[in-house]
């Protein structure tokens, strides 16, 4: 039996970057640029008004109020898709739309609402003359020419994945087509005989063919073009004639006929024209699983096309079909990230696990006060497709674990989530990290101490962040790293033998999940003080003293640490009780599922 980790890895070493097409751009949503896009024109093109109102120079309204209006004499107006006609001269005004140019001399557009018009228009008043009624600075209201795109800007580079908003910025650069990995085509087949088509009447012994559809919906879904191949028979004749109608395809994918069952003789085809490898795969469901390519001779040349073997259970079909297929076209697409979305969840079920394989869970996650649940979607058998269409995610339940209890964290792969993009950050949620927030004094700082301290004691490896709103100084004057800041470099890191400092200017205060990838991936728990107003998962430290209300609400919070009763339905953890609150943590936040591959070797029947 292998894991599931080198069956991936064999699958992908198998197949390639896709070569690139040229298109239009609404064709490509999805699929990945494969040229550097500079731009050869400005955007905006002009300086131009942001606001309906008045072009003036912003000295003109110096002093300007309310209470004494400056006035300018009105020389023209100016729509957008025009050129305006005048130039604005001391003393004067021209009445502007949004997006048209700004008129030669005009320095800041003032908008109608800080001027005198509709009280002009409403009294019938003379409208060769407005009344500025605040003081503006030059610029202001002022879309400056280049604001957004400047010419000769590399502005998407090869590798990006094409969602509306990219579509959006290459139409805006005058591009109706662009260089994209071409989409795979994905043979698709079904077999056995007792498989019929959707549109026939059930016999009896017969069943509807569900696969080829799943399948094919799949590969859409990823950004494949399905050719369903139709039905194959149980015998060697129709499968091998099915199997070379697909061999123009990039991919071909099987159902069924992977086991060993009798009239199981996809192997037997392929083994003769191909080269194939039936695995067994540490995974329920979807133990038997075939690999390998067909050879075909083309223009006297020899072509290979891959072909995966699913297991011909709907269920099987499917979860393998994440696993390993998906990560498989993704490759082909030109795709960079493979792997499936991925949170933690608490179970709601207890789910046993007994016979040592990696164990995928048809789950139904929500969230609630800041935390998943994942609740398990009826029976499992893997024919029962419903507990599929019920399910938004798989939760794996690691080999050789025996199971889970309700009430413990899995990890959950998120069967809906960003898809189309493949491009989508792991949502922040999914990482070994909680917040403690609280009002100023109410002891935060105390807490994040005590546990750290415990969770060290516990074995865990465990970072802390801070957020310091006041500034900070942690490099000392006079020293080389110091001198070096001094000096203007941007970032400057020191390394010594048992530690590594980090110190970069930023040009904003960064959130949270900017700070992550800086902190690395090896730790178990990431402890985070404040950042109140981030997604991670938060617990709120509450005291009596500083009043009955919490600083954010309870829909966002995973617990509260209280010295109080605070009659809200989330947990609430004693205040002075560290090690009720790490127990809590270490079961909700705590990374708890090992990410290595398991090496569980020798065969075993199916
Ligand atoms: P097999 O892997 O061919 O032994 O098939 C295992 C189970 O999956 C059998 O009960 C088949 O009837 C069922 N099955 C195989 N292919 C399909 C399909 N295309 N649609 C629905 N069920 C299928
Ligand atoms: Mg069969």
């Amino acid at each position: 039996m292998i894991s599931v980790e080198e069956a991936l890895n064999k699958v992908l070493s198998y197949v390639e970057v896709l070569e690139p097409e040229r298109k239009p751009i609404l064709d490509c949503l999805g699929q990945v640029l494969a040229e550097d896009v500079y731009s050869t024109i400005n955007i905006p093109p002009l300086d131009n008004s942001a606001m309906d109102g008045y072009a003036l120079r912003a000295r003109d309204t110096r002093g300007a109020s309310e209470s004494s209006p400056g006035y300018l004499v009105v020389i023209g107006e100016v729509a957008a898709g025009s050129m305006p006609a005048q130039e604005v001269k001391p003393g004067t005004a021209i009445r502007i739309m949004t997006g048209a140019p700004l008129p030669e001399g005009a320095d800041a557009v003032v908008r109608f609402e800080d001027t005198d018009e509709v009280n002009r228009k409403l009294s019938g008043g003379d409208l060769s003359h407005i009344g500025i009624l605040c003081q503006v600075k030059k610029g202001s209201d002022v879309r400056g020419r280049g604001e957004d795109i400047a010419e000769g800007d590399l502005i998407l580079k090869k590798g990006k994945v094409l969602r509306p908003q990219e579509i959006g910025v290459l139409a805006s650069l005058g591009r109706s087509t662009a260089l994209v990995i071409r989409r795979p085509i994905v043979a698709i087949l079904a077999t056995g005989d007792e498989l019929i088509g959707v549109d026939q009447p059930l016999a009896p012994g017969k069943i509807h063919d569900s696969n080829n559809y799943t399948i094919a919906a799949e590969v859409s879904r990823y950004g494949g073009i399905p050719k369903i191949l139709g039905i194959g028979r149980d015998s060697v004749q129709s499968l091998t004639k099915k199997i070379y109608e697909g061999l123009d395809a990039d991919m071909l994918i099987t159902s069924g006929g992977v086991s060993k069952g009798d009239y199981d003789i996809v192997k037997d085809v392929l083994a003769e024209h191909g080269e194939v490898g039936f695995w067994t795969v540490c995974m329920k469901p979807g133990k038997p699983l075939a690999f390998g390519v067909i050879r075909k001779t083309e223009g006297g040349k020899e072509k290979k096309v891959p072909h995966l073997g699913l297991p011909g259970n709907p269920v099987s079909s499917m979860v393998t079909f994440e696993q390993f297929a998906r990560p498989a076209i993704l490759k082909m697409m030109g795709k960079k990230l493979l792997t499936k979305p991925v949170i933690r969840a608490i179970i709601e079920d207890d789910v046993v696990d007994t016979d040592g394989r990696r164990l995928f869970a048809r789950v139904s996650v929500a969230r609630r006060g800041g935390q998943y649940y994942a609740s398990v979607t009826g029976p499992q058998g893997s024919g029962i497709l419903t507990s599929m269409a019920k399910a938004n995610g798989l939760a794996v339940i690691p080999e050789n674990s025996e199971g889970v209890r309700a009430g413990d964290v899995v990890e959950v792969q998120m069967l809906d989530w960003g898809e189309e993009q493949g491009e989508v950050e792991t949502p922040i949620e999914s990482g070994p990290i909680v917040s403690i927030v609280g009002k100023s004094q109410s002891g935060k700082t105390v807490l994040m101490e005590q546990l750290i301290a415990e969770f060290k004691r516990r074995g865990y490896k465990v970072a802390a962040i801070k957020h310091g709103r006041g500034g900070m100084e942690i490099d000392h004057p006079g020293k080389d790293s110091w001198r070096y800041a001094q000096a203007g470099s941007d970032a400057v890191l020191i390394s010594s033998p048992d530690k590594l400092a980090f110190i970069k200017s930023v040009d904003h205060d960064l959130g949270i999940e900017e700070i992550l990838p800086t902190v690395g991936p090896e730790f178990d728990l990431v402890l985070v003080e404040g950042f109140k107003k981030s997604k991670i998962p938060k617990i709120e430290v509450h005291r009596k003293r500083l009043g009955d209300d919490l600083l954010c609400s309870p829909e966002e919070l995973s617990a509260i640490v209280t010295d109080g009763s605070l009659d809200i339905d989330i947990p609430k953890l004693p205040w002075g009780d560290t090690v009720a609150v790490a127990d809590f943590i270490e079961k909700n936040f705590v990374r708890a599922v090992s990410r290595e591959p398991s090496t569980v070797s020798g065969e075993e029947n199916v």
